[in-house]
């Protein structure tokens, strides 16, 4: 907490009224499963839960005290009227007292590729805090800002969405210097109702962007004039780009190849070039990496030190990391979510690979489509693209995942739950074989690439 180093200084800023001794506090947490000692615990009251509850468990943990709306008598806390408010209060105080540069990251697919990239970037020149995992929302940007020390001088910041004004929520408490629309795609549509509303939603996070600002749009993606003009509009600030083909882009690649090693090709960067050797896979990952470049091009920083970030640069867990099963099969772990494009982008870097190329496809997340006939359509275009794309095999696990398996032109087996595929999949793995891994986190599909890996 850059903001208030102790209960007092909080609550003299929120404000709200401190109830027992005073303590120093480090950052905040909203989870007692991993409160660290010195931390501020916040009670979180949801529909199904109310933290509320936990607050004594967090003191005993070691927490320095709790913000709560409710005096059960545990203290020390700082009694506010809404916790939720308050959570979101610490985030702008700390956004307020940050004197470095904020990066601020949105779009419907490779957010936290693009922020890992970005962190490895800039931790080469400074301490720059980023986004842990995926706490990218309305509690988990605060609970990220709130780890802001008078040392960093970068912050990269996730900001995702599944509700109309979150992204606006999230930026007036971000307000980044430099800020990016990934893309834009039926992602999380059951809540945000349709595409159109998805690229409003997600363009929010231009609205706050100074004049000295940097707004940065992908030209590969159909929404991109909308953008342009929302930000001509709003911030009026400097424009920058990325691309994967379009050559007047601020930054976009070309001689790119691929091996077991990761992505090559060479970055063009607002007309210098240089090598970039990524240890990610798949073209997507490439966007991403020119999305990445142009960010930290905004920054200030020179392309070689952006090569060498994006070099050291590694795929978060279940985002396509790579593994070797014991007998050799190349296992690619994509299990962490699955919407439609994500699904596509997928399928392509699979394509890309040499040897027997099997998808193993858990169902698409059901926040992705309204209702079943569209999510029954869906699959059905996920089998088709499948078969385009030249996949040799596809496994299937679910309901809907059937009709992936009925439009797949090639060798595939539907099953009704995972265990039975990881039965079929295990004798069929050898070093031939090369195996991507999808499905929405509720399918768990990762249990398959457990259940496949080689024990070390
Ligand atoms: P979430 O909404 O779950 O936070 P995210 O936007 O942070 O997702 P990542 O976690 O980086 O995205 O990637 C999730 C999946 O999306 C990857 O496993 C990959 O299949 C796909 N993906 C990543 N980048 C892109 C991209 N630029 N275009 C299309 N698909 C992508
Ligand atoms: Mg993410």
């Amino acid at each position: 907490m850059i903001a208030a180093k102790t209960l007092s200084e909080l609550a003299g800023a929120l404000p709200g009224q401190l109830l027992g001794s005073d303590a120093t506090i480090t950052s905040i947490s909203i989870d007692t499963r991993t409160v660290e000692p010195g931390q501020l615990f916040v009670a979180i009251k949801g529909p199904n839960f109310d933290g509320h509850n936990y607050v004594q468990a967090a003191l005993d943990k070691g927490a320095a005290g709790v913000i709560v709306s409710e005096d059960r008598g545990a203290h020390p806390a700082v009694l506010v009227n809404d916790t939720e408010k308050a959570l979101s209060q610490t985030g702008v105080l700390n956004r307020d007292a940050f004197q470095g540069t904020v990066l601020g990251v949105t779009g419907s697919s490779g957010k936290t590729s693009v922020k890992e990239m970005l962190a490895a970037i800039f931790s080469q020149v400074a301490p720059t805090l980023s986004t842990v995992g995926n706490l990218n929302n309305y509690y988990g940007v605060p609970v990220t800002l709130s780890r802001l020390t008078s040392e960093h001088q970068f912050a990269v910041i996730e900001m995702g969405t599944n509700s109309p004004g979150e992204i606006a929520h999230l930026t007036e408490i971000v307000r980044p210097h430099i800020a990016i629309v990934n893309n834009a795609s039926i992602s999380h549509v059951a809540g945000l109702g349709s595409l159109m509303g998805i690229v409003e939603e997600k363009g929010a996070i231009f609205d706050h962007l100074t004049s000295e600002g940097t707004a940065i749009v992908n030209l590969d993606d159909a929404h991109c004039g909308v953008w342009i003009e929302r930000i001509a509009k709003n911030a009026g600030c400097r424009v920058l780009s990325f691309s994967l083909k379009n050559e007047s882009a601020t930054s976009w690649p070309s001689d790119i190849t691929t091996d077991e090693e990761g992505m090559h090709f060479t970055l063009n960067l607002a007309g210098k070039k240089t090598q970039v050797n990524l240890q990610f896979w798949g073209k997507h990952q490439v966007a991403n990496a020119c999305a990445a470049a142009v960010m930290a091009h905004a920054a200030g920083l020179d392309i070689e030190t952006i090569a060498a970030g994006l070099g050291a640069a590694r795929p978060y867990a279940r985002r396509g990391q790579r593994f070797r099963s014991e007998n050799g099969a190349m296992i690619i772990d994509e299990s962490y979510n699955a919407n439609p494009d994500s699904t596509k982008a997928s399928i392509d870097a699979l394509a890309d690979c040499s040897g027997y190329r099997m998808l193993v496809l858990g169902e698409l997340s059901a926040e992705h489509y309204l209702n079943r006939d569209e999510g029954i359509r869906m699959h059905r275009e996920l089998g088709e693209y499948a078969s385009q794309a030249g996949i040799d095999h596809v496994l299937t696990c679910g309901e809907l995942s059937a009709h992936v398996h009925d439009t797949f032109s090639g060798e595939g087996q539907h099953f009704s739950e995972k265990n039975a595929l990881i039965d079929w999949l295990k004798p069929h793995l050898n070093a031939g074989v090369v195996v991507l891994v999808k499905g929405s986190m509720l399918t768990g599909m990762n249990d398959v690439v457990t259940a496949c890996i080689a024990k070390t």
